[in-house]
Formats: C-alpha cells, sequence, structure tokens
C-alpha cells in the first residue's frame, strides 16, 4: 500500500545550517566557532544538526539540559567537547564523568562538587567556569567570584575548558551594557591566563572581534534568525513548514468562522481549513496577523487558531484546492517575519515547532 502523504511536514535543510556556522566561523577566526543546539537544535533536532556541524568541523557543543546533553553526546565524536549550561546538580558529578560530558560551573557548590569528583577519580575534570557579568540568571556573582581569586585551591583538580559569560542585549549595538558586560568580563577571564575565554552569542559575534575571545557560542544564527534585526539577514533560512488544505468550502455574510465566531464574512468566501495549530506550535497569537504561502500569493489566517486546524482566506486563490500543501514557515515566510506577525521572536517559533510534523532532512 502506498503510504499517506503526511498532514504537515517539517524539511530542515542540514546544508543551510552548515554554510551559516562555516559563515559565522569565517567571520570570528582565528577565534573558534562553537554550536549551540540547545531545545533540541531550536527545534530543528539537535541529533542531526550536531552530527552535521561535527561532520563539518564543529568541536565545541552547547547545551541547557543535561538529557540534551546525553543526547548529544552519542551524536558527535569523543573528542568534540558537550557543554551543559544549566550547572551541575546534587548528585550528577559521577553521570557527568563518565559520559564525558563538560559541566557549566554556575555557584561556589557546583566548584566543590566538582572538584571533589576530580579527587576522588584522581583526574583532571574538565568545566566551564561561568561568571555572572549582568543577567542575574545562572554563573558567579561578583562576590562570588571575588572569593574564589581569593582561594584557588576550590579549583584543585578542575581542568578549566572555558571561562564564559553570556550578553544581555547584544543584538543591540548601541546598548551601553554590551560596553560594560566587555569590561566586566575581561576582568575574569585576565585572572585565568591560559583559560580559553568564550562571550558572544549570535548578535554578540557581530558586535565586533572585541567580542569574539577564543570560542563563540551561536545558536539562532546556525538556524537562520537575524543576529542583526536592525539590518538585512546574513544568515540563510533553514527550515520550510508545509500544511495539507484538508477541505475548501464557500461562505457568505452572515457566516462566521471557527471558535468564538471571531470572524464574519462581509462577501462570497471560499475558506480553506490546513492541517495545523496550536499544538504544533502555531501559536493563538497568529490571530488576525498570521499568512500561509501558495504559488507565489499571501493567504491570509482568519478566526482563532485552533489547537490542530487554522482557516485561511483562499477566495482570490483557485489554486488553493482539497490536498494541496500551503507554505507556513519557509523561503516565501521568513523565521523573523513569521515571529513578528505572532508578536514573538523567531527563537520562540523554532523551539515551538511540535511533534506532529512529518520531518525530513535534507543532508549537506
Ligand atoms: C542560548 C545561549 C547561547 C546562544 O544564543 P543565541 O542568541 O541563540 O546565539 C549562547 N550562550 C548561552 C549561555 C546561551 O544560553
Amino acid at each position: 500500500m502506498a503510504k499517506a502523504d503526511p498532514a504537515s511536514l517539517l524539511t530542515v535543510d542540514l546544508g543551510a545550517i552548515v554554510a551559516n556556522w562555516r559563515d559565522l566561523a569565517a567571520r570570528v577566526a582565528p577565534a573558534r566557532c562553537a554550536a549551540v543546539v540547545k531545545a533540541d537544535g531550536y527545534g530543528l533536532g539537535s541529533v542531526a544538526v550536531a552530527r552535521a556541524l561535527a561532520k563539518a568541523g564543529c568541536r565545541d557543543f552547547f547545551v541547557a539540559r543535561l538529557n540534551e546533553g546525553l543526547a548529544v553526546r552519542d551524536a558527535v565524536p569523543e573528542a568534540a567537547r558537550v557543554t551543559v549550561l544549566d550547572g551541575l546538580m546534587k548528585g550528577e558529578a559521577e553521570l557527568y564523568r563518565r559520559r564525558n560530558l563538560t559541566p557549566s560551573l554556575n555557584d561556589p557548590g557546583q566548584i566543590e562538587d566538582w572538584s571533589a569528583q576530580a579527587k576522588a577519580a584522581g583526574e583532571k575534570l574538565a568545566a566551564t567556569l561561568h561568571f555572572d557579568t549582568g543577567m542575574s540568571r545562572l554563573g558567579l556573582t561578583p562576590k562570588e567570584g571575588d572569593a574564589l581569586l581569593a582561594d584557588r585551591a576550590k579549583l584543585d583538580g578542575v581542568a578549566l575548558s572555558y571561562v564564559m559569560s553570556h550578553l544581555v542585549s547584544s543584538e543591540e549595538p548601541n546598548n551601553p551594557i554590551n560596553a560594560a558586560q566587555l569590561a566586566a568580563f575581561r576582568k575574569w577571564r585576565a585572572a585565568f591566563p591560559g583559560v580559553p575565554a568564550s562571550f558572544a552569542n549570535s548578535s554578540g559575534i557581530f558586535l565586533g572581534p572585541n567580542y569574539h575571545f577564543d570560542v563563540t557560542r551561536p545558536g539562532c544564527a546556525l538556524y537562520g534568525i537575524n543576529p542583526t534585526p536592525d539590518r538585512p539577514n546574513p544568515m540563510r533560512g533553514t527550515a520550510k513548514l508545509e500544511a495539507r488544505i484538508l477541505q475548501v468550502r464557500e461562505i457568505d455574510s452572515p457566516q462566521t468562522v471557527g471558535y468564538g465566531a471571531m470572524w464574519k464574512a462581509t462577501r462570497p468566501t471560499h475558506v480553506a481549513t490546513i492541517a495545523c495549530g496550536y499544538a504544533d506550535g502555531w501559536l493563538r497569537t497568529f490571530q488576525g496577523k498570521g499568512q500561509a504561502w501558495l504559488d507565489g500569493r499571501s493567504l491570509p489566517f482568519i478566526g482563532r487558531v485552533s489547537m490542530d486546524l487554522i482557516t485561511i482566506d483562499v477566495t482570490d486563490a483557485p489554486m488553493a484546492t482539497q490536498g494541496k500543501m500551503v507554505e507556513l514557515l519557509g523561503p516565501n515566510l521568513p523565521v523573523d517575519d513569521v515571529a513578528a506577525a505572532a508578536g514573538t521572536i523567531g527563537y520562540e517559533i523554532l523551539t515551538r515547532l511540535g511533534a506532529r510534523f512529518a520531518r525530513t532532512y535534507i543532508e549537506p
């Protein structure tokens, strides 16, 4: 029996992700370029992305959660570093050591636990030391940093892979907080001569070479989100989302469309219902603002976005017939534009991509 066509299809262009990584790597050379593949590779598949980037020469991967680190660890060579940003929680040290994962040490207790683990194992254990320079989320506070510098024996057994920090507003090049964080970070890194320093996320790379240090940590730019929101996007789009037209009907005034009767026909209208909804990550805030694309034509969302379905106005698009696939994200609908329509950022659109899509990966 022939395989049924999928109701919705996410196509991930691994070649475009690799091209974006190479582009960023060239911009930051001689600094190195890592890859942030947290949140399942910004929704596109951390294992597939990490594997493709490792093949292209990437040797540094960052994730948020320990379980993400375990998945990526199996996808990349043992010699590649996989750093877990969340920090070392109680009872996890042995698992980190056994699986060759590098913890980020974010507070004095984590430093103590990792140092104890190293001494017990009789070996040096790698870790990244995270200094908070303004985000006030994770990392050593300035006070904790000063205390550590006054008592370096606390780091016995720890082989520092990086000294790192994270920028607050790197997508705003004129925001003075960038320079303030840079100055604070310079002070911390100077206290650890010979240890590679890591500071810039995607947008940080575009703040210039002062921000590159030894290892950059781009995430969003790899996946095609514009790291320079005030300027044209230098990155390539990497994902295409298509949903099938399940049914088309004709309605006329005063009929309404969808839950809450939020949209009312004022003329004879052709309504197409497509197989995507908020359960797939297509947010309810698209109401009145979202669009689909078919054969060079924009098709506006009408009515509420529901769990499984979205309704679009195809009155002026006779080619929009049952079974056709419409584009929701892709060459005609770049992720940043899609996000703006929903009142959010590209990061949220990608990381909420649902589990119901058929997925196709285009190999580099
Ligand atoms: C998510 C994250 C990054 C990547 O940020 P982008 O803006 O997506 O490039 C880098 N560093 C840290 C610590 C992060 O949490």
